[in-house]
């Protein structure tokens, strides 16, 4: 099979950023058989670097690895038992149209993550994750490829890791794994899940919310809140949430009045950093062609033109400031390349 390979390829149109970066070589792999010859052909081309839709990561210099775009297509309903629903889709698909097929065919389960940009395949890679749900809660299991050994394997949730914003694909050993398929489990009988203040408050004149008004509801929100990556270059939350001790939280409490957090489990506090950014000024301010989106201070946002460098620029001083004014150190989201 042979795979064709681009060379010195612009990819502006390939991240949500929209910020210049050339790859060096790109290959686009569009079915598992493809993905086979990246290993067969690793000694030549390798390494390797992964992209899907581009809306997770900052590119702040060209890629120098050969740069592996994933389009393997294909959405199935593999099992409809009484249990649940075993749903698996191809690493390229698209995530919200994903989400939405489920729904149409009568499976609910997945509708608190609609309208979340990129693929099926960069999905389990930081366990995507909105309005009180993440995708460990349905996730199944997933088909990789290790495009060193050429060896497929299927991995299941406790082999990943998952954790806020992570999984073993995050981690530096992993780098050689391809998502290639991702199955997801869809419980029956279906659970609204509805513990997130924002969308409780959109439901709050709607008696018992199927999981299309769910849905609705959060792309009303989402549309809201959250600039849109065709009209003004973003990837979402910048920011993680800092998770911290209960005793550091109250000791930032008697300093910072008013500062959310949420339970997170044995004794850890989750902490907003959206009120750390906006209670030191960031939200809508702008560094250069930089800047912190005015609807949401985890958002930030390339006001036109910016370099990748530049938007990290301010990520580093936004991090700076909360450091010295609150002593926690925030954390990025999205893969800095
Ligand atoms: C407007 C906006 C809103 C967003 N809202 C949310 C949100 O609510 N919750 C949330 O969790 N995220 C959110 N995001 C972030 C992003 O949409 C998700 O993280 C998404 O899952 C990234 O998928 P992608 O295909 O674009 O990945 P990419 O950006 O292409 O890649 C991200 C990382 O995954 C790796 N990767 C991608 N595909 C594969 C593969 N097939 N195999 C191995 N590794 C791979 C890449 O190497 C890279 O390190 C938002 C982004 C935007 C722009």
């Amino acid at each position: 099979m042979a795979l064709e390979i681009q060379e010195g390829v612009d990819l502006t149109p390939l991240n949500t950023f929209g910020v210049p970066a050339k790859a060096r070589a790109l290959v686009i792999v569009h079915s598992v058989e493809e993905a086979l010859v990246l290993a067969e052909k690793h000694k030549e081309w390798g390494p390797y670097f992964f992209l899907g839709g581009g809306s997770n990561i900052l590119f702040t210099r060209d890629v120098e690895e050969t740069l592996v775009k994933v389009e393997i297509p294909g959405r199935e309903v593999v099992d409809d038992g009484p249990d649940g629903t075993y749903v698996e889709a191809g690493a390229g698909e698209e995530w919200h149209p994903f989400v939405a097929w489920t729904l149409s065919k009568g499976f609910p389960g997945l509708e608190n993550l609609a309208l979340i940009p990129g693929t099926v395949g960069g999905a389990p890679v930081q366990n995507i994750g909105a309005y009180g749900l993440e995708l460990k809660d349905r996730f199944h299991s997933v088909e990789v490829l290790d495009v060193k050994e050429g060896t497929l394997k299927r991995l299941f949730s406790p082999d990943l890791r998952f954790g806020y914003r992570h999984s073993l694909f995050k981690e530096e050993g992993a780098k050689h794994l391809l998502i290639l398929r991702v199955g997801v489990f869809l419980p029956k009988p279906w659970v609204p899940v509805l513990e997130y203040p924002d969308l409780r408050k959109a439901l709050a004149s709607t008696d018992d919310p199927t999981a299309e008004d769910i849905f609705s509801a959060v792309m009303a929100i989402r549309r809201h809140k959250l600039p849109d990556p065709a009209a003004t270059g973003n990837a979402g939350s910048f920011f993680k949430n800092p998770v911290v001790d209960e005793a550091v939280y109250q000791d930032l409490l008697k300093e910072h009045p008013g500062l959310p957090g949420y339970a997170a489990g044995e004794g850890k506090v989750k902490l907003s950093a959206a009120w750390i950014i906006d209670r030191l000024g960031w939200k809508g301010k702008t560094l250069g062609r930089a800047g912190v989106a005015p609807t949401h201070a985890l958002v930030l946002v390339n006001v036109g033109g910016a370099t990748g460098q530049e938007i990290l620029e301010l990520a580093l001083r936004i991090r700076e400031d909360v450091e010295r004014a609150f002593g926690i150190r925030l954390e990025f989201e999205p893969t800095i390349y």
